[in-house]
């Protein structure tokens, strides 16, 4: 975290290490720097405050990385890696940041997106239309059978972003908002670092919405200098890698040329910073 009274008047002495006692959602480097920012912090710090409690709440979802996923980590003492090495999936593509091995070495700057699938068997990855319409989803078991997957796949480590999203606006009522009535739903998505590799499993979003047009906000520290800004269409799911599976018919995952009339379900935008400071 940067300290948020970087670039007021004297320079910082180190990391930002001291949190805000009350919100906890900014840190500084000093207390000098904490108390010359109070005064712009103070208005927001409530308000921070509040988020910062529903981020708790949203660690305790059935859709974080959950028993039904972790029960072979956890049974057989599993390492991370030797999990994902069985599945062929180790140090692989959006799996690289899912063990420490490539958490270490790996870099936002780059941020893959392209020509990211999911590296798996059709059959072990859900990279077309679902094959009924969605029900009320309340576990991983319900999402697995809905997308007739078998529970010892292992997309559930990847599809936790949107699956939360999903729940999220299940818990917190918002589908009565007027902002999904109107068959858009704009999310703000804080503080993204690995799953700016992994953008491509926000396609799963067009099968948990259908019908609506899905906007994210991607806000965060992490998100590169020179892609600041950038705007991603999501015009398909992320590929699985059978060769004549019929997610190889829809040309591409990802479409950058947003002034083209390209109506896709789910589209993306990158903001560099932290939230507060963006509003
Ligand atoms: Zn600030
Ligand atoms: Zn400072
Ligand atoms: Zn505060
Ligand atoms: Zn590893
Ligand atoms: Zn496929």
């Amino acid at each position: 975290m940067e300290c948020a009274g970087n670039g007021r008047g004297t320079r910082c002495i180190g990391p930002a290490r001291r949190r805000c006692g009350r919100c906890g959602a900014v840190a500084y480097c000093s207390a000098s720097h904490q108390i010359s920012h109070w005064n712009d912090h103070k208005e927001e710090c409530e308000r921070l405050e509040q988020q910062m409690k529903r981020v708790d709440a949203l660690n305790d979802l059935p859709f974080t990385f959950s028993e039904e996923a972790t029960v072979q980590v956890c049974e057989k003492q599993e390492t991370r890696c030797s999990f994902l090495r069985k599945r062929g999936i180790h140090f692989v593509g959006m799996w690289t940041c899912e063990c420490s091995c490539g958490l270490s070495v790996a870099s936002f700057e780059h941020a893959r997106s392209k020509d990211d699938g999911w590296d798996l068997a059709s059959t072990l990855c859900p990279c077309s239309e679902p094959s009924s319409p969605i029900k009320s989803l309340c576990s991983w078991k319900d999402y697995y059978e809905w997308r007739s997957i078998p529970l010892h796949s292992p997309i559930a480590l990847l599809l936790h972003w949107p699956l939360t999203i999903y729940y999220a606006t299940q818990v917190t009522g918002l589908r009565s908002f007027s902002s999904i009535i109107s068959n858009k739903l704009i999310i703000h998505y804080l503080g993204p670092e690995k799953e700016l590799l992994q953008l491509a499993v926000f396609g799963e979003l067009r099968a948990l919405f259908p019908g609506v047009q899905v906007h994210i906000e991607l806000i965060g520290p992490a998100i590169p200098q020179h892609r600041d800004g950038e705007k991603i269409n999501l015009c398909s799911y992320a590929h699985c890698t059978d060769a004549d599976c019929i997610c190889k018919s829809s040309s591409d995952n990802f479409d950058r040329s947003l002034g083209t009339v390209r109506s896709s379900a789910v589209t993306l935008q990158l903001h560099k910073g932290f939230y507060h400071d963006l509003l």
